[in-house]
């Protein structure tokens, strides 16, 4: 089965993702890690051609070898990852990785344009949406710093990855909206397993019939 994970910046999809993957024995996929970990290779001046980006069925993520997932997560990353993100060139040789790494076997996806483009024929797909005031005070309580550019940072990379031309993020015309504004992550993860138990129990029913 796959799973496919979409929505803005700090709706809560990685903790969603990975709890799921845990919870239902299925790998892990964290695709903006690996966004991330090109935008390090680019900090770092390692041309594209020469980027190897892997995932391990932890969703801890190998820059050319090297464990980077602890190196991840800051202002920084945040904003060059998604300024990179537009380049198709980019997206094309990520996309094809990600595709790779769903042929093994049941995966947990989240990104941007996991239902829309990477993994079409996702047997569930949910769009995680909180307000943009609700993700800032998610993400200010982990980086700190101020408010108001926390907030703003966001608005800006949700702008950024609503508009591009090249898979824009947006919601698969068959994906189910979870708004997490109001909402724990165990709520949510009750929500989301919910949903996956129906479907399964759908496929029984299907191949019963
Ligand atoms: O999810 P995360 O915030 O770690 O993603 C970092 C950036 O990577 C996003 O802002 C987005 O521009 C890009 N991204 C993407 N497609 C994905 C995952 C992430 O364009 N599937």
């Amino acid at each position: 089965m796959k799973i496919a994970i979409d929505g803005p910046a700090a709706a809560g999809k990685t903790t969603l993702a990975k709890r799921l993957a845990q919870q239902l024995g299925f790998l892990f996929v964290p695709t903006g890690a690996m966004y991330r970990a090109a935008a390090l290779a680019h900090q770092r001046g390692i041309p594209l051609e020469n980027t190897e980006i892997m995932v391990d069925k932890n969703g801890r993520v190998f820059l050319n070898g090297e464990d980077v997932t602890d190196l991840l997560a800051n202002p920084e990353l945040d904003d060059l990852s998604s300024r990179l993100a537009v380049d198709p060139q980019v997206r094309a040789r990520l996309v094809e990785l990600q595709r790779k790494i769903a042929e093994a076997g049941s995966v947990v996806m989240e990104g941007r344009d996991i239902g829309t483009v990477v993994l079409p024929d996702a047997e569930v797909k949910i769009f995680l949406w909180a307000t943009l005031e609700e993700r800032a005070r998610r993400r200010h309580r982990e980086q700190g710093g101020d408010f108001a550019e926390v907030l703003e940072a966001l608005r800006r990379r949700d702008e950024r990855d609503s508009t591009r031309a090249c898979a824009p993020l947006r919601p698969a015309p068959d994906a189910v909206v979870v708004d997490t504004t109001d909402k724990t992550p165990d709520e949510v993860l009750a929500v989301v397993l919910k949903l996956v138990e129906e479907k399964r129990a759908g496929f029984v029913c299907r191949a019963d019939s």
